[in-house]
């Protein structure tokens, strides 16, 4: 249930050399037709919908046909950004619709260095790096099959 792209609304990221859904995509799936100018997935049965076309696309125009699990088949889900929030629209195949709006990291691109701003440097302490950082502790498992 892969990324597809609404060709009315895409505009090739305007004849950029790399579009942004070329950029962000982990596995290189999303291509440029030059002619048309309008971006697809070159290979959807290898999109695993990790959504990253689909929140860095400008123009709204990539959606992802979700899972049974998560929207029933012949549904949809798109983005709708705006500078502090998201809103995401389900669309269920009886054309029922549900918006979800949450807010966004509004943290400066580019400000976060993961390497320097890790905590838990001490690779044989099993906490887990959230744990570190939040001073939270989590519970425990009472039993580790196989341990
Ligand atoms: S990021 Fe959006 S507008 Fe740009 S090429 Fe991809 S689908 Fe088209
Ligand atoms: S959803 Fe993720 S894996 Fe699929 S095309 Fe978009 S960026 Fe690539």
């Amino acid at each position: 249930m892969p990324s597809y792209v609404d060709t009315a609304k895409c505009d090739g990221c305007k004849g950029g050399e790399k579009t942004a859904c070329m950029y962000i995509c982990p596995s290189d799936l999303m291509v440029l037709n030059v002619e048309t100018m309008k971006a697809y997935n070159q290979e959807p049965d290898q999109c695993w919908e990790c959504f990253s076309c689909v929140k860095i696309c400008p123009q709204g125009a990539i959606g992802v046909r979700a899972y049974s699990d998560i929207v029933p088949l012949g549904g949809s889900v798109a983005p709708m950004m705006s500078s502090d929030s998201i809103m995401w629209t389900i669309e269920f195949r009886n054309k029922n619709i549900l918006r979800f709006k949450f807010p966004i990291r509004t943290t400066a691109e580019g400000s976060i260095n993961p390497k320097n701003d890790l905590k838990g440097k001490n690779l044989d302490d099993e906490k887990l790096t959230d744990e570190e950082v939040d001073n939270v502790t989590l519970k425990r498992p009472i039993a580790i099959v196989g341990k």
